[in-house]
């Protein structure tokens, strides 16, 4: 969209929202974006304010409402054009429309781009409403031509002029302004995850062209302790910090370079899930967010408050599911096994509200993503794309093959953290 912007002029106002909605406190009284992904937020923004500083320009930055800040700044400045990415969700749409709303009454344009996926929207070759409901379907459409758009070019010093506008440029804001506490690093965390381009790029490098792990993927991504079993890219991707496509361009030149074989093939198999939950929520749109799921399911679960608080501070006493629910407590993180197997575990075990579940997990992962999230756990709930009936994760069974020393979960269970709460 800043390509966009850049082919009709130069004169590019960047401006960055902390929308306060975003860090309130959820009906069950934990924030909506909690501390790990606040921080990561805050120094993806820092980074992209670097980076437009390097090339001239510069970054706004407010807390509010992008409805009201939005207009507010185009009436003090006058811009004729407001570019933004396109989004897939209900609560992102109302604002898009409230925002287009105030803009049109000051004669001012709302231009939307679709962004984020490896596959474009507009080149998938169905309608939305025919988006095949098994992943596998999908998948075997897509590969049979679809093509993958380049990247954008990246703008340069003499594209970009900041207008010499008299409007306070505002700070990045620091914890306690989003109503959030600070998170000590707990030493035991996957990988120290630092917001931004910048840091997103340095991971990638050091996976695919320094470790060398592409090439045993498909082997390690089931893994659960330190940082080498997968990609950890997905934080970077859920804001933006990186686009698929870079990542995809950067697996082609590996297989060109290095090796092509099974594990870079998953790479992108991987990717792909990530567009097909997004095209999923674009079908299904509110479906994604109630308890029947886009199957429209009734399930029988409970509301039990108790039991949840201890899934969630990981204090089930059955040691597979506290070790990962501890994990994703004190680090914001968790594999993608673990949260198979948790996920399945409230709901199939303990037979409570997935809903809850997936709040908990929006809340509190740093790579949280709308419609990978809700998506994932429509599928493990049994109301989603699982084209298998009662999938069923035993976490005993499922400890032993993923676990069988206790490694991961002595990791987690031997010691507790210095988590501040
Ligand atoms: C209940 C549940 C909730 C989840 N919530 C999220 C979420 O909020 N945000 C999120 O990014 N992923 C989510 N996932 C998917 C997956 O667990 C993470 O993407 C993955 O663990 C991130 O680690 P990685 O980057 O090292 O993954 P890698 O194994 O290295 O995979 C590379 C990339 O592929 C994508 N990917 C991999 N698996 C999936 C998948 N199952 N669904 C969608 N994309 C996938 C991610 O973008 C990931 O970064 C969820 C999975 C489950 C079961």
């Amino acid at each position: 969209m800043f390509f966009r912007a850049l082919q009709k002029t130069s004169f590019v106002i960047p401006i960055y929202c902390f929308d306060p909605r975003q860090f309130a406190n959820t009906d069950l009284d934990f924030p909506k974006t909690g501390s790990f992904r606040a921080k990561f937020l805050i120094e993806s923004v820092a980074d992209l304010k670097q980076s437009l500083q390097k090339l001239g320009s510069n970054l706004l930055i407010r807390i509010g409402k992008p409805e009201e800040i939005i207009p507010e700044i185009q009436k003090n400045t006058g811009a004729k054009i407001v570019y933004a990415s396109k989004e897939t969700t209900a609560e992102e749409i109302k604002i898009e429309q409230d925002l287009e709303n105030q803009l049109f009454k000051a004669g001012c344009n709302l231009n939307l781009y679709w962004q984020s996926t490896l596959y474009h929207l507009d080149d998938l070759p169905f309608p939305i409403k025919m988006l095949p409901d098994i992943y596998t379907d999908f998948r075997k459409e897509i590969e049979r031509g679809t093509k993958i758009r380049s990247q954008f070019p990246c703008p340069v010093a003499s594209q970009i002029y900041f207008p010499n506008i008299e409007i306070a440029l505002g700070n990045l804001p620091i914890m306690s302004e989003l109503g959030l506490k600070e998170q000590i690093q707990d030493e035991r965390s996957v990988l120290t995850f630092k917001g931004g381009e910048t840091e997103a790029k340095t991971r990638l490098k050091e996976y695919f062209w320094e470790k060398d792990l592409l090439r045993n993927y498909k082997n390690t991504r089931n893994g659960l302790v330190g940082a080498d079993y997968s990609s950890k890219f997905s934080a970077w991707l859920a804001l933006g910090c990186i686009s698929p496509r870079y990542i995809y361009d950067q697996v082609k030149k590996y297989e060109q370079t290095r090796v092509k074989n099974d594990s870079t093939y998953w790479l992108i198999f991987e990717l792909l899930w990530r567009d097909y939950f997004r095209f999923v929520a674009k079908k299904y749109g509110n479906a994604l967010f109630q308890q029947e799921g886009i199957r429209r399911q009734k399930q029988l679960l409970k509301e039990d408050k108790k039991m949840f608080e201890r899934w969630k501070n990981g204090q089930t006493g059955q040691a597979f599911i506290d070790a990962n629910m501890r994990e994703l407590l004190y680090t914001g993180f968790m594999s993608n096994r673990g949260r198979q197997n948790v996920a399945s575990y409230l709901v199939k075990d303990l037979k409570i509200n997935w809903l809850w579940g997936a709040s908990w997990f929006e809340s509190q992962l740093i790579d949280y993503d709308v419609c990978s999230n809700w998506g994932n756990w429509n599928y493990i709930a049994g109301v989603g794309n699982d084209p298998r009936e009662n999938r069923y994760f035993n976490s005993l069974s499922q400890a032993q093959k993923y676990d069988p020393k206790g490694a991961y979960t002595n990791l987690w269970l031997k010691t507790t953290s210095n988590l501040s709460y």
